[in-house]
């Protein structure tokens, strides 16, 4: 079997209803897909999504397609880890790490999702899995929500069966966090957990002195505190506070994360599928991080229900609210997992 045409195209629009958090409003519906073809007809789907840039879809797009197809076609689509070294190699000159990674991670997702429909199987089967269902909170709470808004979103994800919420924290006084985090607790009750959000903004000086208070108020965990780079910093605050330090969505393939969980920066790691380099990089960095002993928890959802089915130290799959219309419900706070070839429906 022979890879015969890879092409991405990428699109976007701006959104109605801006979200904002302590680092940046997300005011963009961006989307680059990526399809991979056999030449006896398989196709496999990708898709990289922005929340801002408007023309980042198209830049990746000519990147995949100027850049990273010439190297897949012809390869046999089982070889998906010779295929990501060889893209590694190639986009070296110009930095892998980078917009470079997000292209990788969608040739990548788009191969497994590939293999899964040659063999007539859910991804999830092939990686080998662990579970058969992934325990789940939504990430609701924006920046730029009141509290009313912020306990009626709260209340909605609870009564959709997650097990706990996210809210976004580093609001200009610590005072509003409180607030905020008082007015999610009081919607959503003693049992359900609270995650908060900093989006790298804090120096490490504010993030001891929030952090602190963010551990009174029972939050689950403290997410980005620190600039996604700043090991020492984060290794800091991991032996200093007890509310376990998570980070990871900002960081670029395996050996960045390796220096986080050697450094013992990060108490829960949280990859992102995109910027960590697609499904076969993330389920990499998950078996790494189960020999330090830190859970996994995911940044978005997605195709990352299959890698978070595959890991013997998942957490919890991050997930938005569930659209009125989606067919899928939730299971004992978990989402259960696809019997559809590839990826199914989240691809
Ligand atoms: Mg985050």
């Amino acid at each position: 079997m022979k890879i015969s045409r890879v092409y991405a195209t990428g699109e976007s629009r701006r959104r109605e209803h801006p979200s904002r958090d302590a680092l940046q409003t997300l005011d963009t519906h961006g989307v680059c897909r990526v399809t991979v073809e056999t030449a006896d007809g398989l196709v496999g789907n990708g898709s990289i999504d922005f929340g801002r840039l408007d023309a980042a879809p198209a830049v990746l797009a000519h990147l995949i397609n100027d850049e990273l197809a010439p190297e897949v076609v012809g390869q046999d689509p089982f070889m998906i880890r010779a295929v990501r070294d060889r893209l590694w190699q190639v986009t070296d000159y110009h930095g892998t790490a980078g917009l470079a990674l997000l292209g990788i991670a969608g040739v990548d997702v788009a191969l497994w999702d590939l293999v899964g429909k040659a063999v007539g199987q859910p991804v999830w089967r092939l990686l080998g899995a662990r579970r058969d269902r992934v325990p789940t909170y939504a990430m609701v709470g924006w920046l730029n929500y009141g509290l009313d808004e912020l306990k009626r979103i709260c209340t909605r994800a609870m009564e959709q069966g997650f097990r706990g919420v996210k809210i976004k924290v580093g609001a200009p006084t610590l005072e509003e966090d409180v607030r905020r985090i008082e007015a999610t607790r009081s919607a959503i009750g003693t049992s359900g957990l609270i995650m908060v959000d900093a989006n790298q903004v804090f120096s490490l000086a504010e993030a001891l002195r929030r952090g602190r208070v963010y551990q009174e108020l029972g939050c689950f965990w403290l997410e980005e505190p620190l600039r996604a780079d700043d090991v020492d910093g984060l290794a800091r605050l991991a032996a200093e506070l007890t509310i376990p330090i998570a980070s990871g969505e900002n960081n670029f393939g395996k050996r960045q994360f390796r220096q986080l969980f050697e450094r013992r920066a990060v108490d829960v790691v949280q990859p992102d599928i995109r910027r960590a380099g697609g499904v076969t990089e993330c389920l990499e960095i998950g078996l790494m991080a189960d020999a330090f002993e830190i859970p996994y928890a995911s940044h978005g959802g997605g195709v990352h229900l299959h890698v978070l089915a595959a890991l013997p130290n998942t957490l919890y799959m991050e997930s938005g609210l569930l659209r009125d219309d989606s067919p899928v419900r939730l299971v004992d706070g978990c989402f259960p997992l696809p019997e559809t070839p590839g990826f199914g429906p989240s691809a």
